[in-house]
């Protein structure tokens, strides 16, 4: 028996689906003990969009270290978190007119949401909160509460409360106008919803299988929240960080969120890290009201600023995250005409995109047949039916083109049909 069944607890759950021993990673690639390799389109379920180890980080982290730098600093001054800040402010607030305080919560997206959520309800004297059908949030009692999954919502034993579910863009079919609905509801004092203190809402659903909401939906939401007085959270722990092509997924609505969530690939190294933005006049805190002891990870610090610097300081990243969404939507839909829409449907945009088969289990085959070839996939989606195409930003065409390649070769094993050209 490996080390690994003899005490590991069984909520792991990756290691089930990919079940190797790994020892490397470089860029889009993993490789195992046995040497072989992986192209690796989970990238940490969205925290490596850099790629894994990226030479610049890399180099960034390991002469921070040999000068013993700061590791540990719970939230004191430090050079490497004032780094940090200054390239953020720089490079990622000013270019977008965007001004939000910055509170380090402790380093998982978990934290970011509860710091949100908590604030939220201070600020507004309100306890209950909008969150939306598929969202997912994460797995602490208040993010829970928020996060849709029966499986997830499962494992809380104790009544999750306090937030409201409504149906989130699409959710009610094409022609229902779901803001309407919402409006209604909360304009109506008889409809039994209360005024929450805040929405919190993901502009592509990661986990809840790559729903995306459009622009005009997001607008519209900004406007209602802003009509009836309710803070609006955009939840940025997977779709930001350059993934949808933007630095963050809700640019291109020209929205500005009261509260804004950042964690996953905000380290750029895979380091914990978590961020939680807000407007000013939000800042309502005590000192050491709402903390944590691992909110000053600096080796986070450091990856962090100079991932900013190296990848954001230009449009390069960008560029490439919207040729490779690009060619990502023309391999998708290639396979889709190859295998039918209805076994084959394209989902959510960017390089946050992917296909809902027909249920779960044909997806987990896929999956398998995929890591088979030397592909991680993994599934998301209400049952698991969505497979989830979440390569590194810095993924090259040619590795692109494999990836797909690999992908359609185990769609032929499992759906049939002729052999599918992806690439
Ligand atoms: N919010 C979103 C949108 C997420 O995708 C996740 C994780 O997948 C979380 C929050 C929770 O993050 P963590 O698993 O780091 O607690």
């Amino acid at each position: 028996m490996d080390i690994f069944s003899e005490l590991e607890s069984s909520a792991q759950c990756y290691a089930n689906a990919f079940p190797v021993v790994f020892t490397r990673g470089r860029g889009s690639w993993l490789y195992d003990d046995a040497g072989n390799a992986y192209l690796d389109f989970l990238a940490g379920a969205g925290s490596l969009n850099y790629g894994h180890n990226h030479p610049v980080l890399k180099q960034a982290l390991l002469d921070y270290i040999a000068a013993d730098g700061v590791a540990h600093g719970l939230d004191l001054h430090t050079t490497a978190k004032a780094r940090f800040m200054a390239a953020f402010r720089d490079l990622v607030l000013a270019p977008r007119g965007l001004e939000y305080r910055l509170q380090f919560t402790g380093p998982t997206g978990a934290n970011a949401v509860e710091a949100a959520l908590k604030l939220a309800r201070k600020v507004k004297g309100r306890s209950s909160v909008i969150a939306f059908t598929n969202g997912f949030h994460g797995v602490t009692l208040g993010a829970l509460a928020a996060t849709g999954n029966r499986h997830h919502r499962g494992g809380s034993g104790v009544p999750l409360a306090n937030v409201t579910r409504m149906p989130y863009a699409g959710y009610l079919g094409r022609d229902a106008d779901t803001l309407r609905i919402l409006d209604r509801l909360l304009g109506d004092p008889s409809s039994g919803i209360d005024l929450p203190a805040a929405m919190i809402v993901e502009t592509v659903q990661g986990e809840g299988g790559l729903n995306s909401a459009s622009t005009a939906w997001l607008q519209g939401l900004a406007q209602l929240c802003r009509k009836r007085d309710i803070l609006l959270i955009v939840d940025d722990i997977q779709a930001g960080c350059g993934r949808t092509g933007t630095f963050f997924s809700f640019e291109p609505a020209g929205i500005q969120p009261d509260m804004v969530t950042l964690s996953k690939s905000l380290s750029g190294y895979g380091l914990p890290m978590a961020l939680l933005l807000y407007r000013p006049q939000l800042d309502v805190w005590k000192p050491g009201e709402h903390n944590g002891t691992f909110r000053g990870n600096n080796h986070a610090f450091v990856t962090a600023a100079a991932a900013l610097e190296h990848f954001w300081a230009d449009d390069a990243l960008a560029a490439n995250v919207r040729a490779r969404s690009e060619q990502l939507r023309e391999g998708l839909q290639r396979l889709s005409e190859r295998f039918g829409v209805a076994r084959v449907r394209i989902k959510g945009r960017g390089l946050m995109q992917g296909i809902e088969c027909a249920d779960g289990a044909t997806a987990d085959r896929i999956s398998r047949a995929a890591f088979q070839r030397g592909l991680i996939i993994e599934t998301s989606g209400n049952r698991g039916q969505v497979l989830k195409c979440l390569c590194p930003l810095t993924i090259s065409t040619g590795e692109l083109r494999d990836g797909l390649g690999r992908l359609a070769a185990s769609l032929e094993q499992e759906l049939g049909g002729r052999t599918a050209q992806a690439s």
